[in-house]
């Protein structure tokens, strides 16, 4: 088993006692002023690409701020988006200009020393299509390259910017609009093209990565991650291949594979890898009788640059079965791997195991758990295949895998750091999910089709505690945690748990430090050899995005974009306290203010009784609905994630009007879906009397509180 070193309880002492920062951050790392002669030597370097290098590595060579004296940063500048919701992007920063995004892929353009606003890009989405975002309506950042600053729009458009005023200087759709594709990543430049993926097969599409001519817009190349109707012929023989591994009418339900977030180019072996996504519907049995692996799902491949066809692929999920993707970050470095220095490709996928790759063959070199799974004992590292336990292939009856939907890890972006040899992983621990196999299961075009039950379980048949076997990794109290993972040694070399689920991507740097923000609204930093905690700023909304460090005119400067939102914003209360709030972007430096003031959070609003009907029936149909439409994004059992509004705590007037917000589309340029097609008026009816019974629970659960005090 791997040893760990947990900082929880200096971790948990200190969030726990926001007055108590000074003490906190000051106990530990004492405060040095910054010599002057450094400062004047250091040279001007900046983030240009979204890793940071080509390799995606997010380790920054600057080491003005250290270890011993991150005690002395301070707020150098501030931004105000103007957006509440999930921010998510990484900042470049090119030619001392700051190029952000913020949610409905809207960019903006900031003096990196001043933090003054040069100009501002929206793309006008039409904020009804936002239900088409399975996990929030962000974007995380944008490619720059010759003097242009390149967005993927939520509504499927790749647009091409001047980067001086931000003027549009091309502008292409890279999907069909009447499918519910999204985009939410950073395009990625590869050998004069702009690569961008998509996302949608929660709802049913077929995934696809678009290359397209950086000055032009053309159309270079598309790889179809899965194959379309065979009646229709194949694209070319990548696609006829994966067709023989897929079975039954899958193109009738998309097949799913979307790539929406990784994508990584090695300019010397000319390859581009890409992450893919899961399949859609989740089961495996609906998708494809239960049959074949379903390439080129839940995979990394590797495409050549100059016509998109495939070099290698290495299928991490053979015939996924429970929305485990594969576009989580992926990393290049070159390792020595029993004393044979290695191209490699690391990853985490969703799956909980930290995988390490040969680039050029795309052969496995190793697969080991960093969090607990229970859908797989391991990983076969002759056929590369994992061994899976018999609950991950659950039927009709509910059967619990860990990880569930979530994963141990999703698009928060690692980094490593060369002079540690660690990862630092952004982790969830121990979150499970309760499958089961959707009974007569039918397409439904926009809404979600994973053909897995959601919300009302009872009834349905379980595996008993003897069906389980166990599965692999190790078994952590705290629901999330920052893991240094050494890839060579194979397991983690310290461990940091968090009181949350989900906490934002990492930076670490040459000054010893490793930065993260938390979903606690905290950006901390870390000693990157031992993980103790150094630093901590309150900065009042949790955070998401990794934060990203520059250096101009001698100063080192680290910034971050706060904002929280996302999948966990919306369907899962993951941090405690108040975290909703407008989006900032914070620039610290040292010797910078001291008196740093969070964002105010948003007030709910009062609760007031408003009686319902108590027939169990009628509660349990509307109980159904809310599981069935509502859910994913105004979370489980109407408790709100953050993100969106508590229906819980809507104004009586709302609840007046919930039919014409429901059945006619009145919110639909808030991002509200008219499910006119899907709510009948009864099922309306049924839906505002189980919102009701459950304000009058939190009704009742406040008034208890607030007797004991
Ligand atoms: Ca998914």
């Amino acid at each position: 088993m791997p040893k760990f070193t947990p900082k929880s309880f200096l971790l948990a002492w200190c969030a726990a006692a926001p007055l108590l920062l000074t003490a906190c951050s000051g106990d530990r790392a004492p405060t040095a002023a910054t010599p002057t002669a450094t400062v004047a030597a250091l040279p001007d370097t900046e983030w240009t690409t979204y890793g940071l290098d080509a390799a995606e590595t997010r380790y920054s060579p600057l080491a003005q701020i250290t270890a011993s004296n991150v005690g002395d940063l301070g707020l150098a500048w501030s931004f105000d988006t103007g957006e509440v919701r999930g921010h998510e992007a990484t900042p470049l920063i090119v030619d001392g200009v700051m190029y952000a995004t913020r949610p409905w892929s809207s960019v903006f353009a900031l003096d990196a020393r001043s933090g003054k606003l040069l100009w501002n890009y929206d793309p006008q989405v039409d904020k009804s299509m936002g239900w088409k975002a399975c996990c929030d309506v962000v974007n995380r950042g944008v490619a720059y390259y010759d003097n242009k600053v390149f967005v993927g729009a939520l509504d499927g458009r790749l647009i091409a910017l001047d980067a001086k005023t931000g003027q549009v200087v091309w502008e292409t759709l890279t999907v069909d609009q009447g499918e519910p594709y999204t985009i939410t990543g950073a395009p990625r430049i590869a050998d004069g093209k702009v690569l961008i993926g998509n996302g949608g097969a929660e709802l049913g599409t077929r995934g696809y990565l678009s290359a397209y001519d950086a000055q032009t817009g053309a159309q270079a190349w598309r790889f179809w991650v899965v194959p379309g109707n065979p009646a229709q012929g194949f694209e070319n023989p990548d696609v006829e291949r994966a067709a023989a591994t897929w079975f039954g009418k899958w193109w009738e339900v998309g097949g799913g594979g979307t790539p929406w977030d990784s994508i990584v180019y090695d300019p010397d072996l000319r390859l581009v890898y890409v992450g893919t996504g899961n399949g859609s519907p989740w089961s495996h049995e609906l998708r494809s009788e239960g049959k074949g692996d379903n390439l080129y799902l839940s995979s990394i491949v590797a495409l050549k640059v100059d016509d998109g066809r495939l070099a290698w692929y290495y299928q991490v999920n053979p015939a996924d079965n429970w929305d485990y993707t594969v576009v989580q970050p992926l990393m290049l470095a070159n390792l020595s791997i029993n004393g044979v220095l290695r191209k490699v490709i690391m990853q985490a996928p969703k799956n909980g195991f930290f995988y390490v790759l040969d680039r050029e063959t795309g052969r496995l070199l190793s697969a080991d758990p960093y969090s607990k799974v229970t859908w797989a004992s391991g990983i076969d590292l002759e056929s590369g295949r994992p061994i899976e336990t018999p609950q991950a292939r659950y039927g009709a009856a509910v059967a619990m895998v860990t990880p569930g939907p979530g994963g141990a890890h999703s698009w928060h972006p690692m980094s490593f750091n060369p002079n540690t040899g660690l990862v630092y992983l952004p982790t969830t621990q121990g979150s499970s999910f309760a499958y089961s196999v959707e009974q007569n299961f039918v397409y439904k075009p926009g809404t979600w089709n994973t053909g897995v039950t959601f919300g009302t379980l009872q009834g349905l048949p379980r595996l008993n505690a003897e069906q389980y076997r166990p599965g692999a990794g190790p078994e952590r109290d705290a629901p999330g945690a920052l893991v240094a993972w050494d890839p060579i040694a194979r397991q983690p070399r310290w461990v940091v748990d968090y009181p949350f689920a989900i906490n934002g991507g990492t930076l670490s740097t040459a000054g010893n430090l490793v930065f993260q923000g938390g979903a606690d609204g905290i950006l901390r930093a870390f000693t990157a050899d031992s993980g103790d905690l150094v630093w901590m700023a309150d900065l009042g909304v949790g955070i998401m995005a990794p934060p990203v460090t520059y250096a101009l005119d001698g100063t080192q400067y680290l910034a971050v974009l706060v904002g929280w939102g996302g999948a966990s914003g919306l369907i899962g209360k993951s941090a405690a306290g108040t975290f909703k709030g407008e989006g900032r972007l914070w620039t610290f430096k040292l010797g910078g203010d001291k008196n740093i003031v969070p964002v105010e959070g948003q007030p709910m609003h009062e609760l007031s009784e408003i009686s319902f009907d108590d027939n169990p029936e009628l509660l349990a149909r509307g109980a159904d609905i809310y599981g069935k439409r509502c859910m994913v994004c105004h979370g489980a059992n109407a408790v709100s994630g953050g993100s969106l509004a508590d229906l819980r705590y809507a104004l009586p007037a709302t609840y007046d009007i919930l039919d014409n917000i429901v059945r006619q589309g009145a919110y639909s340029g808030l991002g509200m879906p008219n499910l006119g097609k899907w709510v009948s008026e009864d099922d309306l009816k049924a839906l505002k009397n189980w919102l009701l019974s459950r304000r009058a629970a939190e009704m009742a659960a406040v008034q208890q509180a607030a007797q004991r005090q």
